[in-house]
């Protein structure tokens, strides 16, 4: 039996721009005894991914949230929905060659666009649209880098183009060149989760809330969840999508968690850039912007590792100040731009900047997804294929590079 210690960090810090301003506590009823084929531990984007897929593979499914669905990192995110990694490819292609990198950047171009043909085939009213991106050059990448990063891509059989300095100035942006590449998308990220979790229950999923597992047991037959409110569950298997909260018999080495901060202007307040690009520089720390469905433009980054869920809302003022000085930097239009909305969150990141995905090593019948890095919302949507594929027994060959016990 493994006790879990409930020590709930914050995941984020004031309000984002997808979120009402309240969500109202909720008060749940009497402590459950349920017996299901598969439990899910966190109803944020992963849990959410998960349980649609699952309740269409025709599992019984039940997810537990300590929180209201949704209210966790997935609230904080972004959304921006990019198949590039954090990594370029030249540094993946370093660490694991070309094949891997390949592999590993089309299975993410793969669930971008499965990830807007969800939505859409669901019908889930979640603002998804697909969005070139554009990664400027920046301290990581520098111009030269970037054009190799630009043959590279085209190796791999994507089609993109590297902007010069004059080309990107008539985007709006100024300084060094940068790479304009399709198949990128945008979402709200709360409303994609709560539509995928709707539709999970429509197909007969229970999602209990609050309830905090705090007790895990391997049974002969599976496993066994005790949540503090006193609910039972009694799965088959154990599906952990706690985001950055993961109990501490999931490896932890290899992961760190970093806190990250963003902020919103008001609606049509800031003259637009074309296509409403995806936006991000190849600098640490890092940097990116997008538009939102109303016209607002959102301005990310500023990471820092070692900052704790105590401090992080502390710092959100000088934060702010250092991005946008940072944004107006690459973008001058933002200059005098108001911040509508300012939050901060906490993600985790792996050194090789691909994620955990698979069995939990020495936990039978658990299985986990976390370590997603910046691209939270992709690799959630490829943890929902390659979960469901090992349920049904199937092997990926991506699955070796997202092993929780890889090398
Ligand atoms: C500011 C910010 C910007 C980001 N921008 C982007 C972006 O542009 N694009 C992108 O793809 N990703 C982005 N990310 C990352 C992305 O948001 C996350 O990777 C993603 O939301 C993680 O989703 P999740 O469901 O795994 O975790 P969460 O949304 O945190 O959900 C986990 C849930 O598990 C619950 N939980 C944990 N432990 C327990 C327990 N013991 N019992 C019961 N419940 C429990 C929590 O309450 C929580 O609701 C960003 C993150 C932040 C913070």
């Amino acid at each position: 039996m493994t006790r879990l210690d409930d020590g709930a960090m914050r995941l984020r810090d004031g309000n984002s721009v997808w979120q009402t301003p309240s969500d109202s506590p909720r008060v749940r009823g009497r402590a459950e005894v349920l017996q299901t084929d598969i439990a899910i531990i966190g109803a944020g984007i992963t849990g959410a991914f998960l349980a649609e897929r699952l309740t269409r593979d025709g599992y019984r499914v039940v997810l537990l949230d300590r929180h209201a669905p949704a209210s966790g990192s997935t609230a904080a995110s972004t959304a921006m929905l990019l198949w590039e990694l954090d990594s370029s490819l030249l540094e993946l292609e370093n660490r694991l060659g070309f094949e891997a990198t390949a592999q590993i950047s089309t299975a993410c171009r793969k669930q971008v666009m499965a990830i807007g043909e969800l939505a859409s085939g669901l019908r889930i009213d979640c603002d998804f649209a697909f969005r070139p991106s554009l990664y400027l050059a920046g301290n990581k990448l520098d111009e030269a880098d970037l054009r190799e990063e630009h043959r590279l891509r085209a190796r791999t059989g994507i089609d993109g183009v590297c902007l010069n300095e004059e080309a990107l100035a008539s985007w709006g942006f100024v300084g060094g060149n940068a790479l304009l590449y399709p198949f990128s998308a945008e979402v709200d990220p709360v409303k994609l989760t709560r539509g995928l979790l709707a539709v999970a229950q429509s197909r007969g999923a229970r999602i209990i809330w609050p309830a905090t597992a705090m007790v895990y047991e391997t049974l002969r037959d599976g496993v066994s969840i005790e949540t503090r409110e006193g609910d039972i569950i009694r799965a088959g298997k154990l599906l952990l999508a706690n985001g950055y909260e993961m109990p501490e018999f999931v490896p932890g080495a290899r992961h760190k968690i970093v806190s990250t901060w963003a902020f919103a202007t008001p609606p049509r307040s800031v003259e637009p850039w074309r296509n409403s690009a995806l936006v991000w520089e190849a600098s640490d720390p890092y940097l990116y912007m997008r538009r939102t469905a109303d016209g607002r433009v959102v301005v990310g980054g500023a990471d820092e590792e070692g900052v704790d869920d105590t401090r992080r809302g502390s710092l959100t003022p000088a934060k702010m100040t250092e991005l946008h000085a940072a944004a107006e930097g690459r973008f001058p239009r933002l200059r005098g731009a108001e911040a509508e909305f300012a939050w901060s969150g906490a993600f985790g990141q792996t050194e090789d900047s691909l994620p955990f995905i698979g069995p939990v090593p020495g936990k039978p019948d658990c299985l986990a997804a976390y370590g997603y890095g910046g691209n939270g919302i992709t690799f959630s949507a490829l943890a929902a294929e390659l979960l469901a594929g090992i349920l049904a027994g199937q092997t990926s060959p991506l699955a070796r590079f997202c092993a929780l016990d890889r090398a």
